[in-house]
């Protein structure tokens, strides 16, 4: 599979001169197209009975690279995006092909915050991010079962846990540990979530707690992924799949690899 997004050098092209440059992403497209069609008839095919909803990876799937390759493919997205100089603008470009079937490059957990979108600071497609958010990007029960879905089902060779600069669920978490504060609803459940990772951060006496509380979030989950037992830590035996960590910092744009 090509890479559907153009170069710089091409991005400094006047808009009339793209006439190549299109004529190169509609051929892409439809290649993707097709390989999406044969996975789903590899999926309609093979797989019966109860899973026969799930598809069936296909060898060709355009997702079908080495965890590294999606981890530099995502972070040359993040330099791009960082730079303000975004690939990814005509959304619907492989509307037809992504009905067909979809083909992620990574999973990204995330946190809710509303400045911390994964397409967004990844410079990503629709169809190329499998994403779970929920405040404080941990993972629980269902966020796995998300995740064992991506891996198992459509292929996704990279799993990144990704924080983020001012993150307020593990400041809330901060202040729950060292004053004692109680949270309304059902914030005390997730404050549990994060402890852990606070808890570490707090033990080394860092000069910028939440910072490093912060990247011991992202750390525990990683490890607690790398274990998780039976899905995702077969695949990362196997070398299938790579978990990462990497914190997003708001004021930059940039993520940094933890
Ligand atoms: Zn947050």
């Amino acid at each position: 599979m090509q890479n559907l997004q153009s170069s710089p050098s091409e991005r400094q092209l006047p808009e009339g001169v793209m006439c190549q440059v299109c004529d190169e992403r509609r051929t892409n497209l439809s290649r993707r197209r097709l390989l999406g069609a044969a996975g789903l008839a590899l999926a309609s095919a093979a797989v019966a009975g109860p899973l026969s909803s799930f598809p069936t990876l296909a060898q060709t799937a355009p997702n079908a690279i080495a965890p590294d390759v999606a981890l530099a493919r995502i972070m040359e997205g993040n330099a791009r995006y960082a730079g303000n100089s975004p690939a990814n603008k005509d959304f619907s470009a492989g509307r037809m092909a992504r009905a067909e079937a979809q083909f992620p490059i990574a999973a990204i957990v995330g946190c809710a915050d509303s400045r911390a979108a994964p397409e967004l600071m990844f410079d990503q497609a629709p169809g190329e991010l499998f994403v779970t958010r929920v405040a404080g990007n941990f993972v629980n029960d269902d966020g796995l079962a998300s995740l064992e879905y991506g891996v198992k089902f459509l292929g996704v060779p990279l799993i990144m846990v990704l924080g983020h600069s001012g993150c307020g669920a593990v400041s809330a978490t901060i202040k729950v540990v060292q004053e004692g504060v109680t949270l309304p609803g059902h914030l005390p459940g997730l404050v549990d979530a994060l402890r852990p990772g606070v808890k570490a951060a707090i033990a080394q006496k860092p000069v910028d707690l939440l910072a490093a509380a912060t990247i011991e979030n992202v750390r525990y989950n990683v490890a607690q992924l790398q274990a998780a037992k039976p899905i995702v830590s077969e695949f990362v035996a196997a070398g299938k799949v790579k978990v990462v960590g990497g914190v997003y910092d708001i004021a930059s744009g940039r993520v940094n690899l933890v």
